[in-house]
């Protein structure tokens, strides 16, 4: 075995970007024009490296090569793309351009800045549960995060069987505070099968994937919406509270139910720290109408003289307990801020 130097975080990068350049020569030579069918339109299903699985119309899967000129492509994208008449070794197309997304739900990278990770979704059901851990805090995290996308929200509360009445009666009256609000609350358990069906209406017609941490049942749900996959459920340890997921890259898949799902623990985790505090306030929908309405452009909502946001909460409007947590927010997201001193990070201030 060489004796390998440890290389830097430059080198590393450049080595990276390299192979990245070599891979790509590799895979694009393969195609003469005359070798391809006409262009037509797919979905991509999922994304491997340089390569696609492309949804054709007809709902044959086809895995594809990437044309260069295409920046970014991710699972959920509308493409045009082009048969080739024969496979070579085992690619069978050439994506050639993408359309416009929708929405895109991107993540935070320490290096590259916000990449996106699926694209075209239109709703994200954030699933909680009183296993792990149940707290209105994580809710409004992902809330936060999914309005900052401008998607639509349904928070379902799975393994209601594991509720004990007085655990019951604390979640009920707190879920409905957010029913209040507008939101759409769904009460599930993928071990007594409740819920299930509604959770199916909700999902009709629409693209969704589910967030929420982890343990707390997603893949559980995902297997009841689709139980000819199978996708890898792990038991949760009760100490840590964690379980540990295997898959990787996006996946669509089609729903019984006529809906489209987009699952992949990359599309379950949604990072807040690249979030401005203005943006996280504004997550908030029912602080919305008031932000503008502070004396001080700057107002920090904390005892700031003329303050609109203090003055809805003393007047019921705002509920003590969202405006707690969206400062409890803040503070998590100052402290898991990269450190400033990583070379290039878009996020250094
Ligand atoms: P994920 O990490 O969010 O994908 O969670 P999993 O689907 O892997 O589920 C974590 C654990 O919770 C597994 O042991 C499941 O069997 C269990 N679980 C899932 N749904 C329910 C439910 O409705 N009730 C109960 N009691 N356990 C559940
Ligand atoms: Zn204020």
């Amino acid at each position: 075995m060489t004796k390998r130097k440890k290389l830097s975080q430059g080198q590393l990068r450049r080595v990276r970007s390299n192979q990245q350049k070599r891979l790509k020569k590799e895979d694009n030579h393969q195609w003469l024009d005359e070798q391809l069918g006409s262009q037509q339109e797919g979905t991509i299903i999922s994304r491997f490296g340089q390569h696609a699985d492309v949804e054709a119309n007809d709902g044959e899967i086809f895995r594809c090569n990437m044309r260069r000129s295409i920046d970014s492509l991710v699972t959920g994208d509308e493409v045009v793309w082009r048969a080739g008449n024969e496979e070579q070794s085992g690619i069978r197309g050439v994506i050639e351009a993408r359309h416009e997304r929708r929405t895109v739900l991107t993540r935070p990278d320490f290096y590259d800045g916000i990449k996106a990770i699926a694209s075209n979704i239109d709703q994200v059901v954030i699933v909680s549960a009183v296993l792990p851990e149940f707290s209105t805090n994580i809710v409004d995290r992902y809330l936060v995060a999914v309005e900052d996308v401008g998607l639509e929200p349904v928070i379902l509360l799975n393994k209601i069987d594991l509720l004990d009445p007085e655990q019951q009666k604390i979640i009920h009256t707190q879920l409905e505070n957010y029913r209040h609000l507008g939101y759409k609350i769904i009460y599930a358990s993928t071990k007594q099968e409740q819920g299930l069906q509604e959770l199916a209406q909700h999902l009709v017609n629409k693209t969704s994937i589910f967030v929420g941490q982890s343990g707390v049942g997603k893949s559980s749900l995902v297997n009841s919406l689709l139980p000819e996959q199978s996708i890898d459920t792990k038991e949760v340890s009760e100490q840590s509270g964690l379980g540990q997921h295997t898959t990787t890259t996006a996946r669509l898949y089609h729903l019984n139910c006529g809906g489209r799902l987009i699952d992949s623990p990359g599309v379950r985790e949604f990072q807040l720290w690249h979030l401005e505090k203005e943006r996280v306030a504004w997550g908030f929908i029912e602080f919305r109408q008031w932000l503008n309405q502070c004396r001080f452009r700057d107002c920090k909502h904390q005892g700031d003289p003329g303050c609109a946001i203090q003055e809805a909460i003393e007047s019921g409007k705002i509920k003590q307990q969202r405006f707690d947590s969206y400062l409890r927010l803040l503070e998590t997201m100052e402290n898991n801020k990269p450190p400033r001193t990583i070379p290039g990070n878009k996020f250094n201030q």
